[in-house]
C-alpha cells in the first residue's frame, strides 16, 4: 500500500535522479526552476502511451471531440471535466500525465454532455460507454446524473446496452457509497439506471486483497449490487505491490465471495516509472496463471496478463515449444479492427520481455499479421484529418449514419 501510494527517489531513472538531486543541492534554484526541471524529466516518462493522444480521438462533424476515446467498436470512453481528479494517486498510474502539467494542454475532458449523446446517437455500433477519468467518483452525485441522465433517461440511444464507470473509489473511499452526503444520491442514480432496463457496471481498481477486507468496502459492495449494478474488478500487475500468485488469487477469491466479477489482469504500460513496477511477460504469466488455476469456474472470468497497447489489447495466453523453440502464444481481447481478435499468433520467446514492443514476430517473420494493415490505416488517418483509427469497415459503414466527416477512413 506505500509503495502503491507514495513516490520513492527510485521510481526514478539513475539520471534523472541525479538531475533533479542536483538541482535541489543548488541552493540558487528556484522554485520556479525545480518545476520546469520535474516538467522537463515527465516530458521523458512517455506521458501518453499507446497513441492514445493521437489515434484515439474520434470526431463529430469533422471535428476532433476532446474528451472522448473511441478505440474498440462497441466502447465509448467519456472523460468528465470534473472526474480528472483521483482518490488515490497510484504511483504506477498510467493517466498521471492528466494530473500534471506535462497533461495540462492536452488533458481528455469534455463538460459536453450532449456531444456524448450525438456521438453514441450516431454510432449504432456503440453498445457501452465508459465513464473514466481520474476517477468519475469524486464528482457529486448532481453532476454524475447530468452527464449520465441523456444515457439512460427517455430518449436515450436504444443501442446503448451499458454504462460503465471507472473508479477506485471502492478501495479508497468507500464512503462514498456510505457515509458521504449525497452516498443515497449516487445509489438512486444507480438504481435509476437498472431500472431503465440498462446495465450498470462499476469496473472497481483493486490492486491487493487488503483494499478488499475493509468492513466499509464490503458495506460498499453490498450497497451497490442492491441496486442491481455489477461491480467487476481489474488492476495491472505490478512489482512489489501485487506480484504475487497468492496476492491474485486470495484477492479474486474475496471478490468472488463478495459477488465482484473479477475481469482483467492488466502489464503495467510503458509509462511513468515502468522500470520500477514492470515484471517480465513471463513472471506475468506464472503469476496469472499459477492464480488463475486456484480459483473456481464462476472465478475464472478474469482474463490477463492483457497489454492495451497500440493496436488492441494483447493477452499473453501462455507458453508453447514447438521444435525446441519457446514462444509466447497472443491473441487480441479488444482490437481497432475486431477480425483481429478472431485469431492467436506467436511470439518469440523472451525472458526479458516486459511490453508488446519488445516481441518479435516467431518463425523469422518480419512483421505481425496485422501490421500491415494497422499501418495502412495510420496512413489514412494521416492523409484524412482523422484522429481515430479504428477499423475502416465499421468506422465508414455499419457505424456512421449522418457523420459525413467520418468517412475519410474509407480506403
Ligand atoms: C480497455 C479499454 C476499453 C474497454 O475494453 P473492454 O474489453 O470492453 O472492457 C475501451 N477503450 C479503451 C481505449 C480501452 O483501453
Ligand atoms: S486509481 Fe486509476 S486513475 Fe486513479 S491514480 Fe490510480 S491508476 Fe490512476
Amino acid at each position: 500500500m506505500f509503495k502503491l501510494s507514495v513516490p520513492q527517489p527510485n521510481m526514478l531513472d539513475r539520471n534523472h535522479l541525479d538531475y533533479i538531486l542536483a538541482a535541489m543541492k543548488r541552493p540558487e534554484t528556484s522554485r520556479v526552476e525545480m518545476r520546469k526541471i520535474s516538467e522537463l524529466v515527465r516530458t521523458r516518462m512517455n506521458p501518453h502511451p499507446a497513441g492514445q493522444k493521437e489515434e484515439n480521438v474520434p470526431q463529430l462533424d469533422g471535428k476532433p471531440v476532446s474528451g472522448l476515446q473511441h478505440k474498440y467498436r462497441e466502447t465509448v470512453l467519456f472523460f468528465p471535466s470534473e472526474g480528472q481528479y483521483c482518490h488515490a494517486y497510484c504511483t504506477y498510474c498510467f493517466r498521471w500525465a492528466q494530473f500534471t502539467s506535462v497533461g495540462s494542454e492536452q488533458v481528455f475532458k469534455s463538460s459536453n454532455r450532449d456531444v456524448l449523446l450525438r456521438y453514441v446517437q450516431q454510432h449504432p455500433m456503440v453498445s457501452d460507454v465508459l465513464v473514466t477519468g481520474g476517477d468519475p467518483m469524486v464528482m457529486p452525485a448532481s453532476t454524475l446524473r447530468h452527464y449520465l441522465e441523456p444515457l439512460f433517461g427517455p430518449g436515450s440511444p436504444p443501442h446503448l446496452d451499458t454504462i460503465r464507470i471507472g473508479t477506485k473509489s471502492l478501495a479508497w473511499w468507500p464512503y462514498r457509497f456510505v457515509h458521504d452526503p449525497d452516498a443515497a444520491d449516487i445509489l438512486r442514480l444507480f438504481s435509476e439506471i437498472t431500472a431503465s432496463g440498462k446495465h450498470l457496471t462499476i469496473q472497481a481498481h483493486f490492486s491487493h486483497p487488503r483494499e478488499v477486507e475493509h468492513p466499509v468496502t464490503q458495506e460498499a459492495i453490498r450497497l451497490i449490487r442492491m441496486t442491481g449494478a455489477q461491480i467487476r474488478s481489474q488492476a495491472p500487475l505490478i512489482k512489489h505491490v501485487n506480484d504475487q500468485p497468492k496476492t491474485w488469487a486470495s484477492m479474486w477469491k474475496l471478490q468472488s465471495r463478495l459477488g465482484v466479477i473479477p475481469y482483467y489482469m492488466f502489464v503495467e504500460r510503458d509509462t511513468g516509472a515502468r522500470d520500477f513496477f514492470s515484471v517480465p511477460l513471463t513472471r506475468a504469466l506464472d503469476i496469472f496463471s499459477s492464480a488463475y488455476s486456484q480459483l473456481p469456474g464462476t472465478a475464472r472470468t478474469v482474463r490477463g496478463p492483457s497489454m492495451s497497447a497500440s493496436p488492441g489489447k494483447v493477452c499473453v495466453l501462455g507458453e508453447t515449444t514447438i521444435n525446441d523453440r519457446r514462444y509466447f502464444v497472443l491473441k487480441f481481447l479488444q482490437s481497432r479492427n475486431p477480425e483481429w481478435s478472431q485469431k492467436v499468433f506467436l511470439a518469440e520467446f523472451d525472458p526479458n520481455a516486459s511490453w508488446f514492443d519488445d516481441l518479435k514476430p516467431a518463425f523469422g517473420a518480419k512483421e505481425f499479421f496485422f501490421n500491415e494493415q494497422y499501418q495502412q490505416q495510420k496512413l489514412n488517418v494521416d492523409g484524412g484529418s482523422s484522429g481515430q483509427l479504428c477499423d475502416v469497415d465499421w468506422l465508414a459503414g455499419k457505424g456512421v449514419t449522418s457523420d459525413s466527416g467520418q468517412v475519410d477512413l474509407s480506403m
